[in-house]
């Protein structure tokens, strides 16, 4: 039987609900023998799963998604099978920890002159010393009743031309690209059909993904449709990248989104972990 592959997944050192010991533990349940943890700008979680993976005997892979910048719009690229020690790598994880931080301050800000009382404290509390993201202040925003889950209070609050949305200048794609490949990883492109942008743009960000050095596009993901995973498919085959999958899976709050319960990969797409098994 073919292995199982998650290859996109968060834990408690970003916004993830469960710790790197559970996200890990919980993946051998669901049956994972491959799992990537690659939480959001920060490698923080790595060890421990690396730790539990071996005591759960699951394949781990070291990853990270990092927020980049490409012609004033922002895309997640995935890294996979990155040295989270690389110092290259390491600094820029600090630099983008003060960018979020300065970005989580300022939402907080205009979700307060929305009505949302004390944003930032309460999401700061929800993440610990961990990266702050904007799943954490959908968690506020939820429980102070504002909306009924996550996907409604992105679209009412914190998509681009909502209240608490902040312009934030993350690091360019290509040096992004660098990064990883510099610590060894593969480059994917996280859930392509999930950045509201027309389909030209996304094409021309796939013709600068690729001349950048992209390697792959997550064709299957934890929300994919049957005809977003054909879009993305044909997207990989027209720009020759390999094919991803994973999950994206944050906790059990996102009930849509299942860890490692994934459609298969469409034949003519070559899978990522044809690369580690060559
Ligand atoms: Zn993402
Ligand atoms: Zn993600």
């Amino acid at each position: 039987m073919c292995p199982v592959y998650d290859l996109h997944t968060h834990t408690t050192a970003s916004d993830g609900q469960l710790s790197p010991e559970e996200l890990v533990i919980q993946a051998r349940a669901c049956g994972i023998d491959v799992l990537a943890v690659t939480d959001h700008d920060t490698t923080s979680g790595i060890a421990q799963a690396v730790d539990e993976a071996q005591r759960q005997n699951i394949k781990l892979l070291p990853g990270i998604e990092l927020s980049v910048s490409w012609r004033d719009k922002d895309f997640h690229i995935v890294g996979l099978d990155i040295d989270p020690d690389n110092k290259a790598l390491k600094k820029s994880i600090q630099k983008t920890r003060v960018l979020r931080e300065e970005r989580a301050i300022e939402i907080g800000k205009r979700l307060g002159e929305s009505g949302v009382a004390n944003a930032y404290h309460e999401a700061r509390e929800i993440a610990g010393d961990h990266t702050l993201t904007r799943s954490h202040f959908a968690r506020v925003l939820i429980k102070q009743g504002f909306a009924k889950d996550t996907r409604e209070v992105f679209r009412k609050y914190l998509i681009h031309n909502k209240p608490g949305f902040v312009k934030t200048k993350w690091i360019r794609m290509d040096d992004g690209i660098k990064l990883i490949k510099d610590s060894g990883g593969v480059t994917i492109l996280a859930h392509p059909m999930r950045y509201h942008i027309t389909a030209s743009w996304l094409r021309r960000f796939l013709v600068a993904f690729k001349e950048s050095g992209g390697n792959g596009i997550e064709v299957v993901t934890g929300s994919s449709t049957a005809d977003e995973i054909r879009m993305a498919a044909s997207h990989a085959e027209r720009f020759k990248l390999m094919g991803s999958a994973g999950s994206d899976f944050h906790g059990f709050d996102d009930s849509w989104i299942k860890l490692g319960q994934l459609a298969g990969m469409p034949k003519s797409i070559t899978p990522v972990w044809e690369h580690w098994s060559a």
